[in-house]
C-alpha cells in the first residue's frame, strides 16, 4: 500500500499545478489568534458567555471564506450534551481472608470515579481479579483474560502495555505506547466484559505522571458525553490505586506483585483471583450541560458524500485562580488559539482555490480540555458518516517559535497518511520523525483520537525540535519554556514577538495533504500492525 499511495500522491502533484503555492498568511493567523486569546474572550471556557462570542467569531470567518453551515439541520453548530459526575464522600475498603480490612481514602490510597447513571453505587464482597495489563489484542494474538469470566468483579490492571518495562520484547511496539496502554482502554475493555469495576495500579514511569496528577484529575467532577448506554463504555467503578496500596492488596492476598508484574509481560499470563473483596458505597451527583461544536463545510463538486476533516478545539480553561501577576484569565493563545486560526486560514485557502471534488469539513471542537468530549460527541454522533470520512488532520497547539527541519508525528507508524506527509515535507526540505516521547501516548490525547478509535485515519503532527535557527537545542528549549511558563497557565498569551514561519509551513503541509485527498479517490489505510485497522475494515464495503 505504501508504494501505491506514494505514487498516486506523486502523480497528483504533477497533475495539479494549481496546488503549487497555497498562500498561508502569518499576518492573518496572528491577527486571529490575537482576537480569540484577548481578555475579551475570557479564556474561552465552555458554557460561559465566551462560548457564544467564540462561535460568532468562527462562523463569521467560515462564512466569509465561502464555507456553508456544516452542522445538523443546516446550522453552524452541533449541540454537545455532556454529563458531569461528582462522587460524594466515597467510603470503600478492602476486606481480606483473615478478617482484616484496609480503608481506601479518596485521593490517598485510591481515586474513585463513576460515569454511569446510577446515583447510588455500592459494593458488597465484590471479588477482585488481577488480569495483568487487561489487554485483548486479536491482531497480536494476545488475550490477558484467557476466558476467565470477570462479570460483576473488580479487575486490577497494570498501566501501559506489556512490553513497556521490557521494550526489547517488542510485543507492543517497544517503548511506544499502544492504545492498550491507556487508562481509557482499560475501562472500555472492562465494560465490554461486564466487570463491575477497574483498579489501575499506578506507576509513575509507566503512566508518565505521578500520583498527584492521578489525584488531581480523578477526585474532582468528571465529564462524559451523554450516551444512550453508559455501561457499554464505562464500568461502575473507575479507579486508580497507589503502588503502595497495590503492594498491600497483593501481599495480604498471599501474592507477589513483583513476580506477577513480570509474568504479565508474557502471552501465557493467566488471571489471578485475589483473596480480597471490595466493600463500601457512595453517591454520585450528575448534572447535564450543553455546549457546541462549530462545523463548516465546503461541499465536494463530484463526490460530496466523501469527507476530509480538519479539526481543532476552540475551548480552553476559562478563568481561574490569579497568578503572581494577578492574571486570572487563561487566554489559551497557543492552546488552542493557534488551532482556531489555522482552521480559519485553511478555510480561506480552500475558499479561494479550485473547488475540491470531495467535501472539506472544518470542525472547531468544544470541551477538549474536559477530556476530548466535543470530538468524542461528534464521533459518536457524526454529521457525515465516518465510514466515508476519508481522513482527518488535527491541529492542537501549533508552533510559534520559527521554522524547523523536521515534522514530528504522534502515533508514528500507524497509517499511510505519513507517506503523504513525507512527500510534501520533502518539498519543504523537511523530514518526518516520530514524536520524541511515544511512551506518553500522545496519539491518544487530542481530538483526532475519537475518530481514530472508530477507524478513521487521522494525522496529528507538530513542528519537530530541530529548528532552522539553533537546531535541536533551541527547539527543546522552546518546548521546555512553553511547558514550564505557559502551558495551561494564565501566561499562554499572544505575542508580537512570535515567529509564525514554522506554523505557516505546517499549515501549508496540512493544506496540501487535504487538497490531494480531496481531489483523488485515495483512501488512506492503517498499517497491518495497527490496533485501529480492524475498526476500519468493518466498513470496507461502503468505500467501494
Ligand atoms: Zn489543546
Amino acid at each position: 500500500m505504501f508504494k501505491s499511495v506514494l505514487l498516486a500522491s506523486a502523480a497528483l502533484i504533477v497533475a495539479m499545478p494549481s496546488l503549487a503555492q497555497p498562500v498561508i498568511s502569518a499576518t492573518r493567523i496572528s491577527q486571529d489568534i490575537r482576537v480569540v486569546s484577548s481578555d475579551a474572550y475570557a479564556g474561552r471556557g465552555i458554557t460561559t458567555p465566551a462560548e457564544q462570542k467564540t462561535i460568532d467569531f468562527l462562523t463569521k470567518g467560515f462564512a466569509a471564506a465561502g464555507f456553508e453551515p456544516g452542522g445538523p439541520d443546516g446550522k453552524w453548530t452541533q449541540d454537545v450534551h455532556l454529563r458531569q459526575f461528582k462522587v460524594v464522600d466515597p467510603k470503600v475498603n478492602l476486606a481480606f481472608a483473615d478478617g482484616s480490612t484496609l480503608d481506601l481514602r479518596q485521593g490517598e490510597e485510591i481515586t474513585v470515579s463513576t460515569r454511569g447513571t446510577t446515583s447510588d453505587v455500592s459494593f458488597a464482597k465484590t471479588p477482585i481479579v488481577f488480569v495483568g495489563y487487561g489487554v485483548t489484542a486479536p491482531e497480536r494474538g494476545w488475550d490477558d483474560f484467557k476466558g476467565v469470566d470477570v462479570r460483576g468483579k473488580i479487575i486490577v490492571v497494570l498501566i501501559n502495555d506489556p512490553d513497556f518495562p521490557e521494550p526489547t520484547l517488542n510485543t507492543f511496539n517497544g517503548k511506544a505506547m499502544t492504545y492498550y496502554g491507556r487508562w481509557t482502554y482499560k475501562y472500555e475493555e472492562a465494560a465490554r466484559r461486564g466487570a463491575a469495576g477497574v483498579m489501575i495500579i499506578h506507576d509513575a514511569d509507566a503512566a508518565s505522571y505521578g500520583w498527584a496528577t492521578v489525584k488531581n484529575s480523578n477526585t474532582g467532577p468528571k465529564f462524559d458525553i451523554v450516551r444512550p448506554d453508559p455501561s457499554a463504555t464505562s464500568p461502575k467503578l473507575e479507579s486508580w490505586i497507589s503502588l503502595d496500596t497495590a503492594q498491600k492488596l497483593f501481599a495480604a492476598s498471599g501474592q507477589d506483585l513483583g513476580a506477577l508484574r513480570v509474568a504479565a509481560r508474557s502471552k501465557d499470563f493467566k488471571p489471578v483471583e485475589l483473596s480480597a473483596t471490595l466493600n463500601g458505597s457512595y453517591k454520585v451527583n450528575a448534572t447535564e450541560i450543553v455546549t457546541r461544536n462549530v462545523i463548516a463545510r465546503l461541499p465536494g463538486t463530484s463526490r460530496p458524500d466523501e469527507t476530509i476533516v480538519y479539526g481543532g478545539h476552540w475551548d480552553h480553561l476559562g478563568t481561574g485562580t490569579p497568578d503572581a501577576d494577578g492574571d486570572a484569565i487563561f487566554n489559551g493563545a497557543v492552546d488552542n488559539g493557534t488551532g482556531i486560526a489555522a482552521l480559519l486560514e485553511l478555510a480561506r485557502t480552500y475558499g479561494k482555490g479550485p473547488k475540491p471534488q470531495r467535501s472539506v469539513v472544518m470542525i472547531a471542537f468544544t470541551a477538549e480540555e474536559s477530556g476530548l468530549l466535543g470530538s468524542e460527541y461528534y464521533a459518536s454522533n457524526p454529521v457525515y458518516p465516518l465510514s466515508k470520512t476519508v481522513a482527518g488532520i488535527n491541529m492542537d497547539a501549533l508552533n510559534v517559535s520559527g521554522r524547523t527541519r523536521d515534522v514530528a508525528v504522534t502515533g508514528y507508524g500507524q497509517s499511510s497518511l505519513e507517506d503523504m506527509l513525507k512527500l510534501y515535507a520533502a518539498g519543504q526540505n523537511r523530514t518526518v520523525v516520530p514524536e520524541p516521547t511515544p511512551e506518553a501516548g500522545g496519539f491518544f490525547r487530542s481530538d483526532h483520537f475519537p475518530f481514530v478509535k472508530r477507524g478513521v485515519p487521522m494525522l496529528d503532527a507538530h513542528s519537530g525540535d530541530d529548528m532552522v535557527k539553533g537546531g535541536v537545542a533551541a527547539g527543546r528549549a522552546a518546548h521546555e519554556d512553553y511547558e514550564e511558563k505557559r502551558y495551561h497557565q494564565a501566561n499562554d498569551e499572544w505575542s508580537a514577538k512570535w515567529d509564525l514561519s514554522g506554523m505557516v509551513e505546517d499549515v501549508t503541509l496540512y493544506y496540501r495533504i487535504g487538497y490531494a485527498l480531496a481531489n483523488s479517490d485515495l483512501w488512506p489505510t492503517w498499517r497491518d500492525s495497527s490496533e485501529f485497522k480492524a475498526a476500519r475494515d468493518k466498513t470496507a464495503a461502503e468505500r467501494k
